[in-house]
């Protein structure tokens, strides 16, 4: 458990380019990379090991509201109904219990498998939406936190400049997210500073309808957009797609592709109601999908067209969002389950015969978050960080499956998570199902969550 240990593994099945290697072998160094392996006899880890899952979505304060708002109100239920929900519980949170809710949020992504995360990150300033004294403190208290579980983050703290399509100013509720552009920019340049090799900082712009149209071209062309990550909600609600329509004569994905250079640095979050032509522009572009199915589905969002898309060719990543769940299996099941109910036919995602459906959505969803995160992660293999995941040899569910069954297994057969183990930046962060620190962490959360709903 030491913190700048060296390692030598061996795992019995090790998840590698697209299938299972037998008997691999690999080193750890004391920066937390992989390495060549270099002993005569390594350490046995495991019999099935796998990269852990980067999360590309994340909302952490909203961990704290998963529950809350699964009553019924006076009318129809939506979208924008449970936004309200979650407008009156952000005003609450300040830095020290945000700090306690990202802890024990990025405890648990870690038991379930996530080693990454991306923190699309709006609650910048003081409920009446003045800045804290030290402007960034919000975004200081999720770096802090991430480093207390031992997660990677990408942090993404987003410009959110307007409440509407119509360029209408924030609400009351919504100014505590606001910045001007050049407040933005050195907020940006401040935390690019903090940069290391646990911290990333890329770019989020909230949505189209927070960005207005007439400020689009200096945000978008601004260098410090230039490099790194940029994410962006788009299309997750029928009333977005029409309320652009209606303002900017286009669908939100078409306006963004014709009013960006939209390539694989870009995340379209949720990217749900599209055109056959918006999917197949998307997957040309090389962006990445980051798609949120447990939270689409609690919202009532839409399905995402998972088989055109992937026939396109398309980058697909999976995050947690609202973390009504988190778990990168019930994400991938959900993804899955959402396309068979629709369509009436079973393995969708594998697109081939003989394709398995579990090793598919593993694969895509490796390679799309590790782009989304802009980080070396999404592989054990040489120079990557050493963020991997150890299934438990004893689950009932991993009896006598191989190569051929076992991922298939661990995404769709279970309801008790088989991560037993899992090493983070080269350190131990989960051994035996327990997190390092998650008594202590779990403690404050509860403190906190009672000076919240309490
Ligand atoms: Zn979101």
């Amino acid at each position: 458990m030491s913190d700048a240990a060296a390692y030598q593994f061996k795992a019995g099945h090790l998840w590698h380019e697209a299938q299972w290697r037998n008997d691999a072998a690999f080193g750890v160094d004391s920066t937390g990379k992989i390495t060549p392996v270099s002993s005569e006899s390594p350490d046995y880890v495991g019999n099935w090991v796998l990269p852990g899952m980067p999360n590309l979505h994340s909302h952490a304060f909203q961990r704290a509201m998963a529950g809350l708002a699964e009553r019924r109100g006076p009318g129809d239920d939506s979208f924008w109904t449970w936004r309200e929900t979650m407008y009156s519980f952000a005003a609450r949170i300040g830095p020290d219990t945000l700090q306690a809710i990202a802890s024990q949020l990025y405890v648990e992504m870690l038991k379930a498998g996530y080693t990454q995360v991306c923190e699309f990150h709006y609650l910048h300033h003081q409920p009446d939406g003045t800045p804290y004294a030290q402007p960034e403190a919000m975004s200081l208290a999720l770096i802090e936190a991430a480093r207390e579980a031992g997660i990677a983050l990408t942090l993404l703290p987003v410009l959110y400049m307007s409440g509407g399509f119509d360029g209408r100013p924030l609400s009351a509720r919504q100014r505590r997210f606001g910045h001007d552009v050049d407040a933005y920019l050195s907020l940006l340049s401040n935390l690019r500073k903090l940069e290391s090799a646990d911290v990333r900082v890329g770019v989020a712009l909230h949505s189209l309808r927070a960005i207005p149209e007439q400020a689009w071209r200096s945000v978008i062309e601004h260098e410090a957009l230039k490099t790194g990550p940029v994410h962006i909600h788009i299309a997750e609600q029928i009333g977005e797609v029409q309320d652009c329509l209606a303002t900017r004569g286009a669908r939100p994905v078409e306006w963004l592709l014709d009013h960006a250079a939209i390539d694989r640095r870009w995340c379209l979050v949720h990217a749900t109601h599209l055109t056959d032509t918006e999917t197949a522009r998307i997957a040309r572009s090389g962006a990445i999908a980051g798609l949120c199915p447990t939270t689409e589905a609690n919202l009532g969002d839409g399905l995402f067209p998972l088989a055109r898309f992937m026939d396109a060719g398309g980058t697909l990543g999976i995050g947690s969002d609202s973390h009504i769940s988190i778990s990168p299996i019930e994400e991938l099941r959900w993804l899955e389950y959402g396309q068979r109910l629709s369509t009436r036919h079973r393995n969708v995602a594998a697109r081939h015969a003989d394709e398995s459906v579990g090793e598919t959505l593993w694969r895509h969803a490796l390679k799309g978050g590790a782009q989304a995160a802009g980080m070396p992660i999404g592989a054990v293999d040489t120079d990557m960080r050493a963020d991997f995941i150890v299934l438990d040899n004893d689950s009932p569910l991993l009896a006598a499956r191989d190569h051929r069954s076992a991922m298939d297994s661990f995404l769709f057969a279970g309801n008790v998570s088989p991560v037993r183990h899992v090493m983070a930046g080269g350190k131990w962060v989960v051994r035996d199902f327990r997190h390092r620190d998650e008594t202590r962490i779990a403690a404050r959360y509860r403190t906190a969550m009672l000076s919240l709903v309490g």
